[in-house]
């Protein structure tokens, strides 16, 4: 579970701070390797350089899809 606005910063348990994620991508998220902005359950993704995307990626686009980077 991840936590946007981290606890020792004053983040709190309340589902709107919380994000369910994999593993993998909640490590990457800490590594930098992955970004996240905004607030749960609206959070978008991305690359610190590169294209992002939401956790519902329109059918068909390939750009935001989070599998492309599998
Ligand atoms: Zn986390």
């Amino acid at each position: 579970m991840h936590h946007v606005v981290a606890r020792e910063h004053g983040g709190t348990n309340a589902i709107g701070n919380l994000a369910l994620m994999c593993d993998a991508h909640h490590a990457q998220l800490h590594d930098g390797i992955l970004t996240a902005r905004g607030a749960a359950p609206d959070l978008v993704f991305g690359l610190p350089l590169g294209p992002s995307w939401d956790c519902e990626p329109e059918p068909g686009d390939e750009r935001s899809s989070p599998a492309r980077l599998a």
